[in-house]
């Protein structure tokens, strides 16, 4: 064979290659979440897991081979990121369920980490279907009863020897639990800082939301930690937890937020666990009242936090305790647009936010060239209305298109085969 020939059979070859499982979903409008303005009659091509070009249908070349998807009169997000989840409390029934629900990044906030990083491989080598995952690990966490997938401790020095043990496992960040004590906690803090692994709070009890922030915490998780917080910081003068509330109303939360601003403190609220929470805590509706008064005041904070300039990722809290993976990000986001944000702002809230916090906005969080292939396929507009995330007609995940009928079918078909 001719030089040049042979080298043309090689080019052809890659070339084919990269475009054989290329997709290219056209006329559809796109909602990059840049904070652009939504793009309709686009063509997006993806080719290798990567999006290979956005523009306008008609000016992008679509490679010959790719499967087109004529997406007319349809909406294309990005992939979404729940920020705050257990997938060793899930278990891996979580994953047909993320993507059902176009969940393609999950930050896993504590678990078994061998088990999350066989999960992880499988997935990225094409074996399950699944997000990308981050994850802490095991919890870092003062004594507990009847817990699991905890490191244990007491003393400021085993908090530091936990975060030079985690650094040698490898995990993408730490996550603190609520029995931390207070001098072990802000010990954790200070070796964190020196070793560069980012920290997730679930607030310390003794620990106040401004010393957590002002410490350099990356993020705070939980709108109930800073009603607790109002009631355990020094000079509290709060007893009960709605007088904690009502504080947190008023300019002392005005504070507080531009505290977390200022410092750059990232708030995961996962609302929709204490909406979820509260109703499932308590059938008795005289309890049930009162706690719905302090949802409807925690949804008002998480929208001062917001005016305030607080980052806010959305966050689900899904478990074992009657959070559904998937399903419960769709609720969450309805909460943030509750609360006062756009629906763009909620949406951006589990893609451009994540990508931020994690560093990644070159990789995650938008439809740009050049990012991973993670595509929501939608029926019907989310800016008009934010519950329209969940008329899900097809994902895009690991540059593999996945209708929606077809994800439904495999898990229908899992469930099948675990009877
Ligand atoms: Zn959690």
């Amino acid at each position: 064979m001719h030089k040049w020939l042979l080298a043309s059979f090689l080019c052809s070859l890659s070339a084919s290659a990269q475009t054989k499982n290329a997709i290219a979903i056209t006329h559809v409008t796109v909602i990059d979440c840049t904070g652009a303005a939504a793009k309709p009659n686009s063509t997006v091509v993806v080719t290798g897991g990567l999006i290979g070009a956005v523009g306008p249908s008609g000016t992008v070349t679509i490679p010959v081979a790719a499967r087109v998807v004529d997406a007319t009169g349809k909406f294309l997000i990005p992939g979404l990121w729940d920020m705050h989840g257990h997938l060793t409390d899930a278990t891996a029934d979580a994953f047909p369920l993320l993507i059902m629900n176009g969940v393609t990044g999950v930050r896993d906030m504590g678990g078994d980490l061998v088990q999350i990083d066989r999960w992880r491989s499988e997935i990225n080598n094409g074996t399950r279907v699944g997000p990308h995952i981050v994850r802490a690990g095991p919890f870092v966490d003062g004594p507990k009863e009847g817990v699991t997938n905890r490191l244990t401790v007491r003393t400021p020095e085993e908090a530091r020897q936990a975060v030079r043990d985690l650094k040698a496992k490898s995990v993408d960040f730490i996550k603190v639990h609520n029995a931390l004590p207070p001098d072990a906690f802000f010990a954790l803090m200070d070796e964190a800082r020196k070793e560069h692994i980012p920290v997730a709070v679930h607030l310390p009890k003794g620990v106040s939301s401004a010393e957590a922030s002002d410490a350099g915490v990356a993020s705070l998780e939980h709108i109930e930690t800073i009603n607790e917080s109002a009631l355990w910081r020094k000079g509290a003068t709060a007893k009960t937890v709605e007088q904690a509330v009502d504080e947190n109303l008023g300019p002392a939360g005005q504070e507080l937020f531009q505290r977390f601003a200022k410092n750059g403190t990232w708030y995961v609220p996962t609302l929709v666990a204490y909406e979820r929470g509260f109703m499932l805590w308590s059938n008795d509706p005289e309890a049930l009242k009162p706690r719905m008064d302090v949802q409807a005041k925690q949804i008002t904070l998480v929208g001062m936090m917001h005016k305030a300039g607080v980052k806010i990722m959305a966050g689900s809290d899904f478990s074992d305790w009657g959070m559904v993976p998937g399903v419960d990000l769709h609720n969450e986001l309805a909460l943030l647009v509750e609360a006062g944000f756009t629906p763009l702002e909620a949406l951006q809230a589990a893609t451009l936010n994540p990508a931020k916090f994690l560093g990644k906005t070159d990789t995650y969080g938008t439809i740009q060239v050049g990012r991973a292939a993670d595509l929501v396929l939608l029926d019907m507009n989310p800016l008009e209305d934010i519950s329209h995330t969940r008329k899900i007609h097809a994902v895009v995940v690991g540059g593999k298109f996945y209708p929606l009928a077809s994800l439904r079918a495999q898990a229908l078909q899992d469930a099948a085969n675990r009877q």
